[in-house]
């Protein structure tokens, strides 16, 4: 019996021993190609023996050091590194141990700028439905993902409103343009922000693609400049949750690259690290750390963990092996392959009603019915089902469900290592074609 309270109380999860590249080797059958990275972590493989030899000397030198009394070498490089260029003029990053302790410091630093520049009004945040930022209060509050929130709902605080999410398979009218669909968006924000009081709004958040709860929705054209145009008139600041979009995983470094703006925040993990340790942080517009650096001169948030590093240098490996092995380039050549393969799959399928995502992080949704895009009823929990058939034929893809229109809507995430070769690629859309038929 095992003594670890697992995410299921139901059935235990199978034994992981090792991994290699794209694959996973179990206690027990044969190895099953990792088609997601887990939770689209996994971003240069498994086993990459260069990354080992940094976290192995890194422990060797100095495993931990309190960011109190000291900074290192890794987290230094790895900042340097990140933002060591200024892209989109972000010039500052600040290390955490995962995505939701990104979130929650991006609140908090989104908080603290407006106390030191003298507008404390502001403490409200508009985020979008049909996301997901973290699980710990500050970030689930966040969060528009009703299946997570319920259970905790009277745990949330109430500083967080939400409006509708750039998603054009279940948001955009019939015969409405895309344009006009991201004016009525930008509407909806800006009535959010009059709603509010616009002079009590610290910032608006959003997944620049959506991972977890929607499926890799990836936003309209002109859609992040309309919203940027809102936040600015109001002097609201753009947070942006790259958490799982980011670090390569759309095919630029960050996905709002490929957007026309920037954001004044940044929140990165999954890729960061590739899951050799658990690591993620912020990056931040310079006024931000000016505005501290001339006020208190401190932000006023810290955890133990913060840049540590053990983690940073593993975080330092998988970004330069992302960069000397040309990587990116691989998503973007290898996004192509997955988009046809998965078009040329599913694309006639009855019961997939949409095929989306950019790079190397697409989705099928799942559907009862295509011309209603009804999604199935959520006992089903069509996309677990899905999983497990997917795993019994030697594929891991990611499940997932949000919330459209009170409902579940099941999707899987394909989100292979930024590593994968064409023959991979084929293997995993053949694999993952065999599940879905057997169970749908
Ligand atoms: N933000 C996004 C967009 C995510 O997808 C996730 C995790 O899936 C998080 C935040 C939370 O990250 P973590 O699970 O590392 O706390």
């Amino acid at each position: 019996m095992s003594r670890i309270l697992h995410r299921s109380l139901r059935k235990d999860p199978l034994l992981a021993v090792s991994g290699r590249g794209l694959m996973v080797q179990g206690a027990e059958g044969p190895p099953v190609i990792d088609a997601s990275g887990g939770a689209a972590v996994a971003c240069i493989g498994h086993g990459d023996p260069r990354v080992v030899r940094a976290i192995t000397e890194q422990a060797e030198k100095l495993a931990y050091a309190h960011t109190v009394f000291f900074t290192c070498e890794a987290a230094e490089e790895l900042a340097e590194l990140l933002v060591g260029h200024e892209p989109g003029g972000l010039s500052h990053a600040y290390f955490v141990s995962s995505g939701s302790e990104a979130m929650e410091a991006a609140l908090k630093l989104a908080r603290q700028y407006f106390l030191e520049i003298g507008q404390p009004q502001r403490s409200r945040f508009i985020a979008r439905r049909q996301s997901y930022h973290g699980n710990t209060l500050g970030a689930l509050g966040l969060g528009g993902n009703m299946a997570r929130r319920e259970p905790y709902e009277p745990l949330l605080a109430t500083c967080f409103s939400h409006v509708s999410p750039c998603f054009a398979y279940h948001g955009q009218k019939q015969g409405e343009s895309d344009a006009d669909y991201v004016a009525r968006l930008a509407a909806e924000l800006d009535a959010e922000f009059q709603r509010l009081g616009p002079q009590t709004v610290a910032a608006f958040v959003a997944e620049t693609i959506v991972g977890a709860t929607a499926g890799c929705v990836t936003a309209l054209p002109g859609y992040f400049p309309a919203m940027r145009e809102v936040c600015d008139r109001h002097g609201a600041l753009l947070i942006l949750d790259e958490v799982m979009s980011g670090m390569g995983r759309s095919g630029t470094l960050h996905a709002w690259e490929q957007e026309g703006i920037a954001p004044d925040i940044q929140a990165i993990a999954k890729g960061l690290g590739g899951g050799y340790q658990p690591i993620g942080g912020i990056l931040m517009q310079g006024k931000i750390v000016k505005a501290l650096a001339e006020g208190s001169g401190a932000f006023k948030h810290g955890h133990t963990y913060q840049a540590h590093p053990v983690a940073c240098a593993a975080a330092l490996a998988v970004q330069r092996i992302i960069r000397a092995d040309n990587l990116l380039e691989n998503v973007r050549a290898m996004a192509a392959r997955l988009e046809a393969a998965l078009q040329e799959r599913f694309g006639n399928h009855a019961h997939v009603g949409d095929i989306r995502g950019r790079g190397l992080f697409w989705a099928l949704e799942f559907v009862e019915d295509r011309a209603s895009r009804r999604s199935f009823d959520p006992d089903r929990k069509v996309n677990e089902v899905v999983k497990d058939a997917a795993m019994a034929a030697g594929v891991m893809i990611y499940p997932m469900g949000g919330t459209i229109d009170g409902k579940l809507g099941d999707h899987v995430i394909v989100a292979p290592a930024y590593t994968a070769t064409a023959p991979e690629i084929d293997r995993i859309v053949e694999r993952l074609g065999q599940a879905v038929d057997q169970v749908l």
